[in-house]
Formats: C-alpha cells, structure tokens, sequence
C-alpha cells in the first residue's frame, strides 16, 4: 500500500478488496499520520461501542499519549456506565462530557432529535472547544447502516476541524476480529445480543438487518443518527494555528454540509 492517501478512493472496493491485515495497517497509517500533524490536538471520540474500543487501541498503539473524550447522557445503560468507569479508570486522559440541564421528560420519544441535540451533540461541541481540537477521530463506519454509506476517511464537515474515520471499511466482523485478537474488553450489552449501543431508551436488540436496526425504534429516526456526525460541531471557522493543514491536501473528497 502506498503511504500517501490517495484521493478519490472508491470507499466500497476498499471494503470488499483488502484483507484483515491491511485494514489494521491503513488504519494505524491513517492516525499516525494526522498524529504527526495535528500532535496534541488529535482527539479520539470513544462512544464505548465496539467501533470505538478498536480505533481507541488503534491510537494507543500509535501514541499512548493521545487524549479522547467521552459524551454521556443519565440515560446510558447501567452495563454502559459500568463499563465507562473502568474504561475511565484505565485510561484517565478520557475526559467525560454530558449535559445534565433539565428537559422535558421523556423528550426521547416526543422529539428524539432535540433529546440527541441537546444531550450528545452539544455535549460533543464543548469537548471540541475545551479539548482543543483540530483533528477528532472517530469509530464510524460505512457498512454499518443505511446512514453511514456517504463517509470518506478523512473529511473536512466543519472548517479547521478534521474528522477521521480510520476503520472506516472495516466489516462488523472484523472489529470483533481485532478486538478477539487483541483481548480488547468490551461493554457487556454485546454479550445479551446487541450489535449497537446509545441509550437505554432508544436501544433494541434486533436480528438481521443493519447493524443500527435497533437504534430509534418506533420514531422517525429509526436507524439513524444522533447527529454528531451530521451536525455542524466547531462554530469557530478560524483555523487554530493558522497553519496549512497538509492533510487536507491528500484528503478524500466528499461534498459537505
Ligand atoms: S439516544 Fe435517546 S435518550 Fe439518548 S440522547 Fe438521543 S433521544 Fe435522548
């Protein structure tokens, strides 16, 4: 493979065309790379999901200095809690964020997406401003669900702040593959059959389907986003360090919002 990202790269035939091995090697490249750039101001999101137990291995093996953050509202599942204390205690550069201001009750059915917006994406904001970061890396990926299909691996959604999505390709049966391997723990919600965790509320086991089957069932946001990666996230469009972000320069291209 070569070590320059080349753009215009079909996301799909990545997919499909490289092996295990490959995938963990361009996903270590892909966060080497913005580490040697960004430093300090890379920041991994861990959601505490499968995806984000990979990608948070996958930085520590780059760097053990590399910071994360971790949003979380009081309708997390008790496993998710427990399972974020530990993850707190073993790492203590994972910062917690949430937003514990009062709200209607049960906004979660009524308006699930303002209960996302004022308890996840908001949340998300202020660890992006407090944390200092330029670049923040993420456990998204396209073969998820029906909402995950339009991604590249390194995007530009707001200005001055990078996303990376390094297990991008990777099938659901290769983020268990690595996290077997690497004796990685995980919450113990996958255990009674769940293939993707939020919130209690807006959590079901499913079989077959998307792999976000589960997520929203019964709203209008069935399957689909909390909106940290559909939302605008940095409202300072002033590059931090005024520096040319040569990453960019070798980034995919993707239309944003
Ligand atoms: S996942 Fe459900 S409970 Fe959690 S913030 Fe979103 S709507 Fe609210």
């Amino acid at each position: 493979m070569s070590s320059t990202l080349v753009v215009h790269e079909d996301v799909k035939k990545l997919v499909e065309e490289l092996n295990f091995a490959e995938k963990v090697e361009r996903a270590l490249r892909l966060i080497r790379e913005a580490y040697e750039q960004y430093g300090n101001r890379l920041v991994v999101a861990n959601s505490l999901g499968k995806d984000s137990c990979v990608v948070w291995d996958l930085a520590k093996r780059v760097s053990p200095e590399i910071r994360g953050f971790i949003v979380t509202t009081r309708f997390k599942p008790s496993e998710t809690k427990q399972f974020m204390r530990e993850e707190v205690a073993r790492y203590p550069e994972l910062r917690v964020f949430s937003n514990d201001e009062s709200i209607p009750d049960r906004l979660y059915a009524s308006d699930p997406d303002r209960c996302c917006d004022e308890r996840k994406v908001q949340p998300t904001r202020e660890a992006i401003e407090e944390m200092g970061v330029d670049c923040w890396v993420t456990g998204l990926r396209c073969t998820e669900g029906r909402t995950r299909t339009d991604y590249q691996e390194i995007e530009e959604r707001d200005e001055g702040l990078i996303k990376l999505n390094p297990i991008l390709i990777w099938h659901e049966r290769e983020v268990w593959q690595y996290l077997a391997l690497r004796q990685i723990p995980v919450n113990a919600l996958y255990a009674e059959g769940y293939r993707s965790l939020g919130c209690a509320p807006c959590s079901r086991i499913t079989s077959g389907g998307d792999e976000r089957a589960g997520r929203w069932i019964g709203t209008s946001k069935c399957g689909g986003e909390c909106g940290i990666h559909t939302q605008p996230l940095k409202t300072n469009r002033e590059l931090v360090h005024g520096q040319d972000p040569s990453i960019l320069g070798r980034r995919q291209e993707r239309n944003v919002a």
